[in-house]
């Protein structure tokens, strides 16, 4: 018998389905996604005009308390305007955590600045607040308001932290940290719709909030992105920046700088809106699963990742941390081989080719967690 045998047949238990493999994150059209897709082919609108696009960003303003909502491609183009739009240029540097996923280090690279990789606290899996004001202390240096890296000599702009598997970080911390360096503060919200911090919903924090639409994300519109604002002149501009630039006119073609064709069809923005509907019951479902698993892993002594501390999460991807690299490795095989998809963490940002030749921090929690920890399927069940 499989080491792991009573958490498998338990996970066969909680999503008693037909179907031999159990997916990590599968998305749930439950709702008015065919009813609002009709109605966008109906009107031929299903590309860079139409309704749905509106009440898609209306609808996601209202739920997180930003004061505007601007719609993406994708979260990854998201991080990349962001970043554009927080002044980030070319040589600046950029602090964010080695535990992500890609797209946090590659939107940095878009702008041809430099990551700088800060450990994760393993009660969040988030950016350290204290390891980052130590780095900050020890190794800038601010002049005439700008925050410079002593040893480089570049400018350090901006830091994005990340809301890991949908569990805030202490961002109201690292916002007081970002503030005392003079750093702008874009929060990689891709996996943390649904998700609260001290009542407050993530991405609304910084000066700009990122979420994702992927297909495995809580929500999904096959492929999309929304950014997330306070300040409403700079969302503005997010807009004019992702529609190519065009000065609106009735028929003229003028475009004042270089632009991005980022603007989601609104037939994505259909399903969005349908989506946004399903939302506070995939939440209240995710979490009952979340509780579920957490009780059982109670039992057979496994730790199971629960909220931080003054936190309301959307346990996107439920997490357990093994007791070692190898008893993961163990539960990766075993699980994977009876059709249940489990998954490691990604592999850590500075360890990557294209990054390795970038400064980092002391990276022992994310050292830790990247052998130990492992997704488990997270899907809403219905
Ligand atoms: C999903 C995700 C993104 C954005 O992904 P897209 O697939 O481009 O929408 C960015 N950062 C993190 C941490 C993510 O998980």
């Amino acid at each position: 018998m499989a080491k792991y045998q009573l958490v498998f047949d338990k996970i066969r238990e909680l999503y008693n389905e037909p179907r031999d493999n159990i997916s990590l994150h599968s998305p749930v059209f439950i709702g008015n996604e065919k009813k609002y897709l009709a109605e966008c082919i109906d009107s031929t609108y299903v590309s860079s005009v139409g309704k749905f696009v509106d009440l898609f960003e209306g609808k996601v303003a209202a739920y997180t308390g930003a004061n505007k909502a601007v719609v993406c491609v994708n979260g990854t183009s998201a991080l990349y305007l962001a970043l554009k739009l927080a002044g980030v240029e070319t040589s600046d540097e950029v602090i964010t955590q080695p535990l992500t996923f890609i797209a946090t280090a590659n939107a940095i690279s878009y702008c041809c600045a430099k990551a700088i990789f800060i450990d994760v606290e393993k009660t969040t899996l988030g950016l350290d607040p204290i390891a980052l004001e130590a780095f900050l202390s020890t190794e800038s240096i601010i002049r005439d308001g700008v925050c410079y890296n002593k040893t480089t000599g570049r400018r350090i702009k901006a830091c994005v932290p990340m809301h890991t598997f949908g569990h805030p970080c202490r961002i109201d911390e690292i916002s007081i940290v970002c503030e005392k360096y003079s750093i702008e503060l874009i929060e990689d919200a891709a996996e943390s719709i649904g998700s609260f911090y001290k009542g407050r919903h993530t991405g609304t924090f910084g000066k700009i909030g990122v979420l994702s639409f992927n297909g495995n994300k809580t929500i999904t519109t096959g492929g999309g992105g929304m950014l997330l604002f306070n300040d409403e002149n700079l969302a503005k501009k997010a807009k004019h920046l992702s529609t190519q630039a065009k000065v609106p006119h009735k028929w003229e073609f003028v475009h004042d700088e270089i632009g991005f064709n980022y603007r989601m069809p609104n037939i994505n923005a259909a399903l969005g809106v349908a989506q946004m509907e399903s939302l506070p019951l995939f939440i209240r479902k995710k979490r009952e699963l979340s509780e579920e698993y957490n009780k059982f892993f109670k039992k057979v002594n496994i730790d199971f990742f629960q909220e931080p501390k003054y936190s309301y999460s959307n346990y996107w991807l439920n997490v357990i941390i093994l007791g070692s690299e190898i008893e993961r490795d163990l539960f990766l095989t075993e699980s994977n081989s009876q059709g249940i998809m489990t998954r490691p963490v990604w592999r850590l940002m500075n360890k990557l080719p294209m990054f390795i030749g970038c400064q980092s921090g002391e990276l022992s929690n994310s050292n830790w967690l990247e052998k130990r920890i492992v997704n488990i399927p997270s899907s809403v069940r219905i």
